[in-house]
């Protein structure tokens, strides 16, 4: 057994539209359901009350354009701070793991907020994950993305940073929304090989699943090694959820939470609200406790609706061995990049948020330092939906960055605050230091965040 703390956020005033599938009920029934159960009166289940997140705990993570307020409202402080509870009592020791089922959800969250994508305005597990980084230090972390959509917004956050590995199964994004999460999609040229996307074929069942996890999923966190290993689960791979079309059980879900055994869990998508998410909820808490949930089962399960289709087995073992191959070369990859690229990698991408019908234009540049991750330049601009057009410029320096690297972003950012005249707002987020600036050029004044 392990004592496993949990948090419930429902967020009651807060919901995209009255409607709209992530909405308040979505955890109502969760907790209703957690509740009857039982499951809250065992003496190793630790309920613990949410917090505010702090607005530099968001402003380590996001570009909010134009500024954190203006991307958020007190529910999202809520949400992330309700991560951030249960990462404090996981890494103090006061409970072994935990689960913070709250809402809204944020892994189609990137790094530049203008608006809101995939029901996400800012990430709940990079902004907890940087918050461990920064109050404990610790290094090598694994996020692990279990929900049905791909988990573009955490991909991208991490992107160029060789020590965190994200790891994704998701429904094939040919077939399903965001659209990305394929296999050569494998991080930036210093951070190669420690994104690791596995679409999967609509319709693939637990059988499946638990196979692309035994073979691929905890072979690759064995060798990684991470000090901590993060869920971001979704349960939407549910066979009733009404956003897409996998095959998973809550009983999968139970067994795939105690096998990669997650430090901590966070909740993301789900959207069977009345009758699945209640059951995989619990079915996660429930194994991360070390309840048996063997006799787990939706009221219509029939084993034989849930065969895995022979072809789906072919293309996830040959998926598997190609993964493998590309994680485990990642070294040589990385030094291959390092000769091809020289002190510069660029790229130029489109991003579009989907719930506000913002089109984001973005250029982004990898400063590629041979003793540490790089530093990373962002020039954005979009149109927002008060009609203002906001461009921006924003330098983020990691955690671990090399003195050298620092030196140089700080004085990227005071040339570019003193004498461009381009941009609306610039941006500095300087993790080495913990300290967030937000320079508004029309008004001259920084906000500061430290
Ligand atoms: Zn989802
Ligand atoms: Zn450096």
């Amino acid at each position: 057994m392990n004592n496993t703390g949990v948090i419930f956020f429902p967020a009651f005033d807060w919901a995209i539209s009255p409607t709209h599938p992530e909405r308040e009920e979505r955890l109502l029934y969760t907790r209703d359901q957690i509740f009857e159960e039982g499951i809250m009166d065992l003496p190793n289940i630790h309920e613990f009350k949410p917090r505010l997140a702090e607005k530099k705990d968001i402003a380590r993570v996001h570009f909010c354009v134009p500024n954190v307020d203006a991307q958020i409202t007190a529910a999202h402080l809520v949400s992330a701070g309700s991560a951030l509870v249960i990462a404090d009592a996981v890494i103090k020791g006061e409970v072994d793991n935990g689960f913070s089922i709250a809402r809204p959800p944020g892994h189609h969250a990137m790094t530049v907020a203008h608006g809101n994508r995939g029901f996400c305005n800012i990430n709940n597990e990079a902004i907890m994950i940087e918050y461990i980084r920064n109050k404990y230090g610790l290094r090598k972390i694994a996020v692990v993305d279990t929900d049905v959509h791909h988990g573009d917004g955490s991909q991208e956050i991490f992107y160029d940073d060789p020590d965190i590995l994200f790891i994704s199964f998701h429904q094939d994004g040919r077939t399903l929304y965001p659209g990305s999460g394929f296999v050569y999609e494998l991080g930036g040229p210093m951070a190669w090989g420690s994104t690791i996307n596995i679409p999967l074929p609509p319709n693939t069942t637990d059988a499946g699943i638990l196979r692309v996890l035994d073979n691929l999923v905890l072979p690759i966190l064995e060798e990684f090694e991470p000090e901590l290993i993060v869920n971001s689960a979704g349960q939407d791979n549910h066979y009733t959820d009404p956003l897409a079309n996998m095959r998973f059980t809550a009983h999968g879900y139970a067994e795939l939470n105690r096998r990669l055994a997650p430090d901590i869990a966070v909740l993301e998508g789900g959207y069977s609200v009345e009758t699945a998410l209640p059951y995989v909820n619990m079915a996660l808490l429930m194994a991360m406790a070390g309840i048996d949930y063997s006799n787990l089962r939706e009221p219509d399960y029939k084993s034989e609706l849930f065969k895995e289709d022979p072809r789906h087995i072919e293309y996830i073992d040959q998926l598997i061995s190609h993964q493998l191959i590309n994680f485990r070369s990642r070294q040589q990859h990385i030094e291959e990049n390092i000769k091809k690229y020289g002190r510069e990698y660029s790229e130029h991408q489109q991003i579009y948020y989907d719930t506000d019908g913002i089109s984001e234009d973005q250029s982004r540049r990898l400063r590629i330092c041979p003793a540490c991750p790089g530093w990373r330049i962002i020039d954005s601009s979009a149109r927002h939906r008060n009609g203002k057009k906001y461009h921006v410029f924003c330098i983020s320096v990691p955690a671990f960055a090399c003195p050298d690297c620092r030196r140089e972003a700080l004085n990227a950012y005071k040339d570019v605050a003193a004498y461009n005249n381009n941009f609306d707002f610039v941006y500095l987020q300087d993790r080495a230091n913990d300290r967030y600036i937000a320079l508004d050029k029309a008004k001259g004044r920084e906000e500061v965040y430290e």
